[in-house]
């Protein structure tokens, strides 16, 4: 996921942004897609195929401007597929030297909002689930559907032993 509009620093205008540097950083703006990138898709795929459904970039709080890329919605659980260059991923986080402050400053806002969404989800009861575009689609798929059944796991209704709800 990308980030929105709406956290550029206070000391610019919001929509402010300025001039590619060069092909390399012109190509990095082209590349921030919403959604439906190649990790999401195969993410996805995966997750169907297993007879998982979700809904797709969506926002899980009413209200409140955060979209997840999967949301299982009676389960409570929201997917972030994070890009590396834009979440600051440990392996492959890189720094552009050209406008190096106003990258710095927009990366680092990335990053708090980030984890700002983790915790309106979490104080809401929502388990986030966070995986990386590097990531092999099979354990993040892993992943997913294991946070997807200990939520639905535990809301199975109780009974005795050897006991299954019809
Ligand atoms: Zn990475």
């Amino acid at each position: 996921m990308s980030p929105g509009a709406d956290d550029s620093g206070p000391e610019q205008p919001a929509n402010y942004r300025p001039a590619p540097s060069s092909a390399a950083a012109r190509d990095r703006f082209r590349a921030q897609r919403r959604r439906d990138t190649a990790p999401e898709l195969a993410l996805r795929r995966l997750l169907h195929a297993r007879g998982l459904r979700y809904r797709v970039d969506t926002a899980p709080l009413p209200g409140v401007r955060r979209r997840a890329d999967v949301v299982f919605t009676r389960a409570r659980v929201a997917v972030f597929v994070d890009g590396c260059f834009w979440h600051s991923c440990p392996v492959h986080a890189t720094h552009p030297k050209a406008n190096a402050d106003w990258w710095r400053t927009k990366l680092e806002a990335t990053v708090c909002r980030d984890r700002d969404t983790d915790a309106t989800l979490a104080a809401a009861g929502w388990c986030v689930v966070r995986v990386w575009e590097h990531e092999p689609a099979l354990e993040t798929a892993d992943r997913v559907a294991e946070a997807y059944s200990s939520r639905t796991a535990r809301r199975a209704p109780a009974g005795p032993p050897g006991y299954r709800p019809v």
